[in-house]
């Protein structure tokens, strides 16, 4: 594991959300909310509203900023969104997961919570100078955000279609380069 093990999971999260407004875009119904909750773990308040949904949509383009920020930006940024929500971190225990940090209380709206966990993330990825964990996917045509956290530092795509779609590119351009040689 490279960081934490809740790190990593608000990482994922976020990564999550940011490519959702990516082609195709998706977590747009309440029940596509429900089921990102369920995904990623979280715990607390979870309105099942309209309202919710719009705020949690609303923090893409903040998220999207942070995680690829450059190193001292990040750092600025992680220190807005804290002071901004009232972050006081506080060690908690709830089933399945031993200790861990909440640093705002479970009732808050979870737009909130997402983007607090999200900054109390990257305080590790900032601290361990690891910001090429995060990246904008290989593919020449995608925006989507790349995390990885495979121990070779191998992942390049943001998704399997993006990977599937470069290998194939690639295969391609070798048979045509054979084939011109012939
Ligand atoms: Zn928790
Ligand atoms: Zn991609």
């Amino acid at each position: 594991m490279v960081f934490a093990y809740d790190t990593e999971e608000s990482l994922q999260a976020a990564v999550e959300l940011v490519n959702a407004a990516e082609p195709p875009v998706t977590l747009v119904t309440v029940a596509e909310l429900e089921a990102f909750f369920d995904r990623n773990g979280y715990t607390g308040r979870h309105d099942r509203t309209r309202a919710e949904l719009e705020q949690v949509l609303a923090l893409q383009p903040r998220l999207r900023e942070l995680l690829v920020a450059d190193r001292d930006s990040a750092a600025r940024l992680v220190n807005e969104m804290l002071a901004d929500a009232g972050a006081v971190p506080q060690l908690v225990r709830h089933p399945p997961v031993d200790w861990h940090i909440h640093a705002v209380p479970a009732d808050a709206p979870l737009a909130t919570r997402i983007l607090v966990e999200t900054a109390m993330a990257m305080i590790d990825v900032i601290r361990e100078d690891e910001l090429s964990r995060l990246a904008v996917c290989a593919d020449s045509d995608c925006e989507g955000l790349v995390l990885d956290l495979s121990r070779n530092r191998s992942r390049r795509y943001c998704s399997t279609t993006c990977s599937n779609r470069n290998a194939q590119a690639a295969h391609r351009a070798r048979r045509t380069g054979q084939a011109a040689t012939v």
